[in-house]
């Protein structure tokens, strides 16, 4: 396969932006090789700048439910360009969005922004305002973009206090994040009872999906966001879920539509942009009360509500009816079955492992047969992964080139792109096989 002008593009690109990249994923460190660049896509294919096509399984990380470059969808952003870009002042579809959120959620009311960074660091705010409490809880292994607070490893022990993940973030800022590890109740339970009238908020991926694709597990009967719920409501603090990778994707109404379980406070992004900045926080409508020009909680956007981004959001929400999550899902359901089958001929030990469409597949150690947190996703073979990665994207499949990631497919993933998907598995299996006996 012919990279040359990639190559060139990522040469040219280091000397321009850090590492080549706008968003560090891009620039496959975790697996090496040269970055795509991508020249245009097109239904559930990329073809990149030398001109080589890939059917997609990253869709953009999630946005691109659809598939790319859906005619409706770009008839209703042009639409909306003509009539202007930007105005600073609201419009009528702004609206529309809102309710079509709404409708679709348990939230009672939205604020647009710009990115799922920006919605979860305003429902934290918000969060704190509203409850007058400083101290949060997440979980390790949970992204919820590059927000300071977030940003925070796990202190040894259970139930610890945050430190800072990356060289930036001050000791201050993180010591209010108390990090426990994912699916673990009593490590929530016992930070409840250390910091239980102090703690404003938990936030929680409604399925975690930035560590691999991880279950909510469920425990006599109760399930994990159930539990995390309760929890929160019993110390009068705010359950916050995510739902930015999982919202509109894995069914109509996100994980919610799954497992019935919304938050007091809900972050959307990713689908509801329909390939452009555009994200969301929203909940309860006391709650929302708080939010300045009604409340005293700050909060603000130059190019919130943007009316290029909101049409394509809104085209994309109302072209997402049932049948395209029939279609999703049982695009994945059919690609789970293949590549466990491909990985088990060759002998490579794996897990797939997800919430509804949404998965990923760990190449865990002989015998493992549950990844409940990011400690067990770690322990997976990144080398094995690689091999994989690399073998399917010379036959023309693009994975995400980290084996910490979720699959994404569209309702444009027809049988064609399926096919050829399946074809290219058995290689990449022996592959992941070879790259075992290396180990
Ligand atoms: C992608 C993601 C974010 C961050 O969204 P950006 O638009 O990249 O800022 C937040 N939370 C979750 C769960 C995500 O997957």
């Amino acid at each position: 396969m012919n990279v040359d002008r990639s190559a060139a593009a990522f040469e040219r690109a280091r000397t321009v932006t850090p590492g080549g990249v706008n968003s560090p994923v891009r620039a496959f460190l975790a697996v090496g090789g040269t970055p795509r660049f991508i020249r245009q896509a097109k239904g559930a294919y990329l073809t990149d700048v030398d001109g080589n096509e890939y059917v997609d399984l990253v869709c953009s990380w999630g946005p691109m439910l659809l598939g790319h470059a859906h005619p409706e969808v770009l008839s209703a952003v042009a639409d909306a360009a003509q009539r202007g870009t930007s105005f600073g002042a609201p419009t009528e579809a702004e609206v529309e969005l809102a309710a079509e959120i709404i409708d679709r959620t348990p939230v009672d009311q939205v604020r647009l922004v710009n990115s799922g960074t920006e919605a979860t660091l305003s429902a934290i705010r918000l969060a704190r305002g509203f409850t007058g409490r400083d101290k949060i809880i997440k979980f390790a292994g949970c992204y919820h973009g590059h927000v300071d607070s977030l940003l925070a490893s796990a202190g040894s022990g259970v139930a610890t206090l945050g430190i800072p993940g990356t060289p930036g973030v001050t000791a201050g800022t993180t010591a209010d994040t108390i990090v426990v590890a994912y699916n673990d109740r009593e490590a929530v339970r016992e930070a409840f009872a250390t910091f239980g009238e102090q703690i404003a908020c938990l936030i929680t991926e409604a399925a975690p999906g930035n560590m691999g694709v991880i279950e909510p597990g469920t425990r006599d009967g109760i399930g994990f966001n159930r539990f995390l719920a309760d929890i929160c409501h019993e110390h009068g603090a705010l359950f916050i879920s995510d739902e930015v990778m999982t919202g509109f994707r894995v069914s109509r109404s996100g994980q919610y539509g799954l497992d019935g379980i919304g938050g007091d406070l809900m972050t959307f992004g990713k689908v509801m942009g329909g390939g452009f900045p555009a994200a969301a926080f929203g909940g309860r409508a006391d709650i929302m009360a708080h939010l300045a020009p009604v409340g005293s909680v700050y909060q603000a956007g130059t190019l919130s509500g943007n009316p290029v981004a909101t049409a394509a959001g809104l085209a994309t929400l109302r072209l997402a009816t049932e049948d395209v999550y029939q279609t999703v899902d049982k695009a994945a359901e059919q690609l789970k079955a293949e590549v466990h089958a491909a990985l088990d001929k060759a002998g490579v030990p794996h897990l797939v492992s997800g919430s509804g469409n949404l998965f990923s597949v760990f190449f865990v150690a002989e015998g493992v047969t549950a990844v409940p947190d990011y400690a067990a996703a770690q322990a997976q073979s990144v080398e094995a992964y690689k091999a994989f990665f690399h073998s399917m994207l010379d036959d023309g499949v693009y994975l995400p080139p980290s084996a910490f990631e979720g699959w994404f497919l569209s309702a444009a993933h027809d049988s064609a792109a399926l096919d050829r998907i399946v074809a290219a598995l058995p290689r990449a299996a022996e592959a992941a096989a070879q790259s075992a006996q290396h180990d």
